[in-house]
């Protein structure tokens, strides 16, 4: 099949950790490696946020890149990305020519529109390609728990649940999300089920782990962004200390990549303040970003990894932290539900309750034989079910069913004639 994936401000090609860099690119760049390894021809189109970025880039056979021109090249905040996504669809457009693929996927709500514009435009050219849509995010869910916090610019509210129903297919992550996407009006029969998986030979049980500062560490991997509840595993560290468990450090990775950025950094200052507010700022280690290759080492050198947010659509690091035979200590929500099994690879804690995380930390610490235990059924699990080569055929699968809609005769977009040309 040729495939378009669309990924309007997650670029397969970006640095993870950043404030708007995280589980999508990741997604979308493995996921995008694993159907090209499957035979299939897969172009990426992103948004050019550098002028020095090459109009295309190879990744490997079967797969590219392409930066299309939409709005200035410049980082801007995702949340201020709406206005160009027409451009970014007559990029895609130009860049099919006369030759659209057989199936558009994208990747949250703005690329959506983005691939739905594309599609239609294909479609006054006589090509029917359906497009199948991953939120990555819902902008109701987001609402539900940010309230006046949220910045996604108001036309969210309609604009996202239309992409929904607009749709040929909706890939939803995880079951949490099938309920949430039913209730924004997607019918049940148009959504498949396909997670996030895990690059199971980065993320293995076996390898290096760096040195840690103490008896015991615990991890916390992830943008530095309020809803991800970094402030609860700081908490979590207070109680700790308070019930004798003194020598635990806490490691944050995520965020800026360098020193003064991480300073400056809101979150950071808020988690640091915190953290001094407590007295646990000894034991707090602010990382800041680390290279997805250097992850692996981090992970392993954890007791435990927390994932505290307040709401998680899926939720890669947990994943990874099982892959790497980590116990997980995560709140029971969004996709934590389905890859965290409460006492087999992991314990989940209600949301928002630092005493709950504590306790179940705490408990993973005592207990060296009963952590080893959850670790190793982890890595199980990880890797019977959420390689990305298992979760690129249930995506095919999702794409076949969405070509089977395509009226007769059009089940493949028809190869359109140039303008004055003859029939290719
Ligand atoms: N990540 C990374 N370096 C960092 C912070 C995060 O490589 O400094 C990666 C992390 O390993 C995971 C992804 O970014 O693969 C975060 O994905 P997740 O789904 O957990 O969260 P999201 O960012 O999508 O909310």
């Amino acid at each position: 099949m040729r495939i378009s994936m669309v990924s309007e401000h997650a670029s397969p090609l970006a640095a993870l950790g950043g404030v708007d860099a995280g589980g999508q690119n990741v997604h979308v760049a493995a996921l995008s490696v694993a159907l090209a390894a499957r035979g299939h021809t897969v172009q990426v189109y992103t948004r050019r946020d550098d002028p020095g970025l090459p109009d295309r880039v190879q990744v490997q056979d079967g797969l590219e890149v392409v930066h299309v021109a939409a709005g200035p090249a410049l980082p801007l905040p995702k949340d201020d990305l709406l206005p160009y996504m027409g451009q970014l669809a007559e990029g895609m457009v130009a860049d099919w020519g006369n030759q659209p693929p057989d199936v558009v996927h994208s990747h949250f709500w703005m690329s959506g529109l983005a691939a739905l514009e594309a599609v239609q435009s294909a479609a006054d050219d006589g090509a029917r390609v359906p497009v199948l849509h991953t939120f990555h995010a819902l902008g109701t869910v987001k609402k539900r728990h940010q309230g006046a916090e949220d910045t996604s610019p108001p036309e969210r509210t309609w604009l996202e649940p239309s992409v929904g129903r607009r749709a040929d297919r909706v890939l939803a992550t995880c079951s949490d999300e099938v309920f949430e996407l039913k209730a924004m009006g997607v019918p049940g029969s148009r959504i498949s089920i396909a997670p996030c998986g895990v690059d199971l030979s980065l993320f293995k049980s076996r390898g290096p782990a760096e040195p840690r500062g103490r008896r015991h560490r615990i991890a916390a991997v992830g943008r530095l962004v309020p809803r991800k509840g970094v402030d609860l595993a700081i908490q979590a560290l207070g109680l700790l200390q308070e019930a004798g468990m003194a020598d635990v450090e806490l490691l944050i990775v995520g965020g800026s990549s360098d020193c003064a950025g991480l300073e400056s950094d809101p979150e950071a200052r808020r988690l640091m303040s915190l953290a001094r507010s407590l007295g646990v700022a000894d034991r707090v280690l602010l990382r800041g970003q680390v290279p997805r290759e250097d992850m692996p080492a981090v992970l392993r050198s954890a007791d435990a990894v927390v994932c505290a947010p307040w709401y998680e659509p899926f939720g890669i690091v947990p994943l990874e932290a099982m892959a790497c035979a980590v116990p997980v200590v995560a709140t029971a929500v969004g996709g934590l539900i389905d890859t965290v099994v409460h006492g087999k690879t992991g314990l989940l804690v209600p949301p928002r309750d630092p005493a709950a995380l504590a306790a179940a930390l705490g408990e993973l610490l005592q207990n060296p034989g009963y952590a080893r235990r959850l670790g190793t059924a982890g890595r199980q699990r990880a890797s019977a079910r959420y390689s990305w080569d298992r979760v690129a055929q249930e995506t095919e699968k999702a794409y076949q069913l969405a070509l089977r809609g395509v009226p007769l005769g059009q089940a493949r977009p028809a190869r359109l004639q140039p303008t004055g040309g003859q029939a290719l």
